[in-house]
């Protein structure tokens, strides 16, 4: 048998053979001559639509193009192909969509009449989906590139064509939109000749990611070329089969953050070279106490290096006897937030000897008033010290020497009043020596004080201590005081006692009721009060005057210190409140001021009980 007619034999074995659907339609109605099993499994039917017009036999196609496309082609005679055309069919009970490509060809007799069309088609519904999903994946991608919140491009092919770049990207490259779709050193030649060219084809040929932080780059900006800072990833792109097909780059304009830091660097090293420049020595630690920087003239004074200093090694500078009166004032402002002030003997690492400075640190804030930083100096005071030790030397000599001639002379005074009064005639005398009875006792005052001072300076300042009853001592102490016309008026636990040097606190009564009678003479009133504190004794000396400065009050316990040093008539060294404090102290107690301007002032003290 010739092979034709053995095929034509087989062709209806071969259709039904055939996956793809195979269906004849004859007449104008299309009536279902043949469909093979794959078209009836597509139409989701049996043969029972064989002889019946497909809009019969498959009515959910009425609506949809293929009646009339298979009509057309039956009346003209020009076949119809569709390269993915969509049918809505009901299959399983389910209407689903599907694709086809599929071919209509008109089917003629022996005369050349069309009698009816031969339809052959392939179902592409998956590759349709498959593509439907790669655009969709695609527009999602160009979509977040676009939203992207950093400037992202797709660079595609060896010549690097700009395939996708998002607003930040064309604003990063200060160029228009007009660049996508051209080669990127076509639509951006001013970056040509700056080594990207190189790096970009070492990720093409390579498929190494590479990363750049403030890389500087030469971009247009406003009409000119400016230098920027970029932070960048080249990525290489890659398709299914792993081959490299471009370039994805990742980028961050970061000019503004470089310059504020280069322009932070550029004060900072001006900082420092005025602090290198300074005689003082400077430094400066973190919010924590720990050094970061010190200047030149540190260096040179100390002989150190920064790794021998660094942490707490400083602290070995200092003499030992100062040391923790130091450390201990340093933690106290490093808790509070208190300006740092002490003085102390810092070691010369060239000589080894110790010579004095004084340590000042203030502490800088952040705009959220944080502290950030300690800023400090040590000023060299050695000389000074040694003046005040020279003042020291000479104050505790003169104020022994006088002391003796000074008795002797109060002696005689009283000698001398002993005789005027057998002789009352001589009024004058008496006044006389009554007013140099007063300045002996003024004189002797000041005496006591300056001796005070040459023992507390010396260490020289032993207690005897007793138990004392503290209001019976409080107003012994006033009958000292010479206040005539003062009301000076005791209140509060009369009966508190205390194992205290009397003579020493006394001397700290009369020193703060004297003042009160100084300092504040228009009042006429002083009240002292006594009262229990816990494990203490506060005693506090109020009086109604004029009050001191705020800024003032931390120094009214220094040495030599007078609020107003000036123009003051009131006479004094400024040493009564420092003795006070002294002798407190070494009681164990604590001693303070609470005063306002216009308000008056409270000195009060407390002794451990
Ligand atoms: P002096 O009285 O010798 O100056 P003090 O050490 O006793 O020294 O006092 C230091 C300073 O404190 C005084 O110069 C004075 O300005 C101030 N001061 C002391 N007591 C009072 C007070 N009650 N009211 C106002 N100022 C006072």
């Amino acid at each position: 048998m010739p092979l034709t007619t053995l095929f034509q034999s087989h062709l209806f074995d071969i259709f039904e053979a055939s996956t793809d659907p195979i269906y004849v339609c004859s007449g104008e109605n299309a009536v279902v001559e043949y469909a093979n099993k794959a078209t009836l499994n597509a139409w989701g039917k049996t043969s029972a639509v064989i002889g019946k017009p497909i809009l019969e036999g498959v009515p959910e196609l009425s609506g949809q193009a293929f009646p009339d496309l298979l009509s057309r082609v039956y009346r003209t005679g020009v076949p119809y192909h569709s390269e993915n055309d969509r049918a809505d069919l009901e299959v399983g009970g389910v209407l689903r969509t599907f694709y086809f490509k599929f071919t209509y060809q008109p089917l003629r007799n022996q005369e050349g009449a069309i009698w009816g069309v031969l339809c052959n088609a392939t179902d592409v519904t998956e590759l349709v989906n498959a593509r439907k999903a790669v655009e969709d994946s695609q527009r999602d991608l160009r979509n977040m590139i676009a939203q992207a919140p950093v400037a992202i491009c797709i660079l595609k092919g060896s010549s690097l064509i700009v395939d996708i770049a998002n607003e930040k990207m064309i604003e990063l490259w200060g160029v228009s939109k007009s660049i996508i779709g051209k080669p990127l050193f076509d639509g951006l030649p001013e970056a040509k000749g700056q080594g990207f060219e190189q790096l970009l084809d070492d990720v093409l040929t390579t498929g190494n990611t590479f990363t750049a932080l403030e890389r500087p780059a030469d971009l247009p900006r406003n009409g000119k070329i400016e230098q920027v800072f970029l932070n960048f990833v080249y990525e290489a792109l890659k398709d299914s089969d792993g081959t490299i097909i471009g370039v994805m780059a990742i980028g961050v304009d970061v000019t503004q953050q470089v310059m504020a830091r280069k322009r932070v660097e550029e004060s900072e090293r001006e900082l420092r070279q005025i602090a290198d420049s300074m005689p003082q020595m400077v430094w400066v630690t973190d919010a924590q106490g720990y050094h970061e920087y010190y200047n030149k003239r540190w260096y040179e004074f100390t002989c150190t290096t920064y790794d021998e200093v660094k942490g707490e090694g400083w602290a070995d500078l200092f003499h030992p006897d100062d040391r923790l009166a130091a450390w201990e004032k340093w933690n106290h402002s490093l808790s509070t937030g208190d300006t740092y002030e002490v003085e102390y003997r810092l070691k010369n690492g060239s000589t080894g000897e110790y010579l004095w400075v004084l340590g000042r640190a203030v502490p800088i804030y952040n705009e959220e008033n944080q502290i950030i930083r300690w800023f400090g100096t040590c000023t060299d005071i050695n000389e000074q010290k040694q003046l005040q030790q020279q003042k020291d030397d000479f104050i505790g000599i003169a104020s022994h020497e006088l002391k003796t001639p000074l008795t002797t002379l109060k002696a005689s005074l009283q000698f001398i009043s002993r005789l005027i009064k057998r002789t009352p005639e001589s009024e004058i005398l008496t006044r006389f020596v009554d007013q140099s009875n007063k300045s002996i006792d003024k004189l002797g005052f000041l005496v006591d004080d300056l001796l005070n001072v040459t023992k507390l300076n010396e260490g020289q300042l032993s207690l005897n201590k007793e138990d004392v009853v503290l209001s019976k001592l409080m107003n012994d102490c006033c009958q000292h005081v010479r206040a005539d016309n003062y009301i000076i008026k005791t209140v509060g636990d009369l009966d508190l006692s205390a194992c205290i040097d009397p003579h020493r606190i006394d001397q700290v009564m009369v020193n703060l009721v004297n003042n009160a009678v100084k300092y504040a003479p228009e009042s006429k009133e002083i009240t002292i009060s006594i009262e229990k504190t816990g494990e203490y004794a506060k005693v506090s000396v109020m009086d109604y005057g004029p009050g001191i400065p705020a800024e003032k009050k931390q120094h009214l316990f220094d040495r030599y210190y007078r609020v107003d040093s000036s123009g003051s008539q009131i006479s004094g060294l400024g040493l009564g409140l420092f003795i006070c404090k002294e002798i407190i102290s070494r009681h164990g107690g604590q001693i303070a001021v609470d005063s306002e301007p216009g308000n008056g002032s409270t000195f009060w003290f407390t002794l451990p009980l």
